[in-house]
């Protein structure tokens, strides 16, 4: 089985690596991922200019990787057209959580969502942001699900994970979970100088609301969360707005 790993960290991450040098135990691995840092570009991908690449020395021997002067999404069309036999998609493993509306503003969730566009498994790994982050819980689930993936037929899935920042036997448990509410980007802080206006989104302020069942909750309570993506863009809920009024909407288009 091939396995694409990418990220949004940026080619020298050492998230990246951990999760590449587990996942060699169960295929061959392709490192195709953002030459620098590409948090937050979420789904980009880059239009209208030439995208570089170059094969680059891998962390580890046994795998392959590219470095792109791209976002993580460009990394992954990429490494699709260059082998075309790619199986399965791990994106991570991300230094921060992608929880809540973040998912939307996640290029490590952006890069998956490539893989799952196209019909493969695809997965994206987080865990929580500190001072050492440790890769093991992440890169030990990432391995047993490949090899679930591989025993298996191959299923368009995009699953976001999040894991505590825990030692393995800290960790309280695996929960499916929803996405919850809320996320980065609130309040923005804007600068004058010299007569030019600047603005600093703040993050590390996080408004999270912890709802049991969601994806916040169980990473709050020290357990492991994965959410399925998508399936379908179209709300769930009705739009009031649009309530048996379309028909008289276009009416008044048309008149
Ligand atoms: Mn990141």
């Amino acid at each position: 089985m091939k396995i694409l790993v990418t990220n949004d960290d940026g080619i020298d991450a050492p998230g990246l690596w951990a999760l590449a040098a587990e996942l060699t135990k169960v295929g061959e691995v392709i490192v195709c991922a953002p030459h620098q840092e590409q948090s937050g570009v979420g789904t980009a991908i880059t239009l209208r200019r030439l995208v570089c690449f170059a094969e680059v020395k891998s962390a580890i021997p046994e795998a392959i990787a590219y470095a792109v002067e791209g976002t993580p999404a460009d990394s992954v069309l990429l490494a699709l057209e260059i082998m075309k036999d790619i199986s399965v998609v791990f994106s991570g493993i991300n230094r921060g959580l992608n929880l809540g509306s973040d998912v939307l503003l996640s290029g490590t969730v952006g890069a998956a969502l490539q893989g799952y566009l196209r019909g493969l498994p695809s997965i994206a790994l987080s865990v929580v942001r500190a001072e050492e982050t440790n890769f093991q819980a992440a890169s030990r689930l990432a391995g047993l699900l490949a090899s679930r993936i591989a025993a298996g037929p191959s299923e368009k899935m995009l699953l976001n994970i999040n894991l505590p920042n825990l030692q393995l036997d800290m960790i309280r448990g695996i929960e499916v979970t929803r996405v919850g509410s809320g996320g980065y980007g609130g309040a923005i802080k804007i600068e004058r100088d010299e007569g030019r206006y600047s603005y600093r989104i703040k993050i590390g302020q996080v408004k999270w609301d912890a709802e049991e069942g969601t994806d916040i909750n169980a990473v709050e309570n020290g357990s492991i969360s994965i959410t399925p993506l998508l399936g379908t863009l179209s709300a769930a809920e009705r739009v009031p707005l649009l309530d048996g009024s379309v028909s008289l909407l276009f009416r008044q288009l048309i008149s």
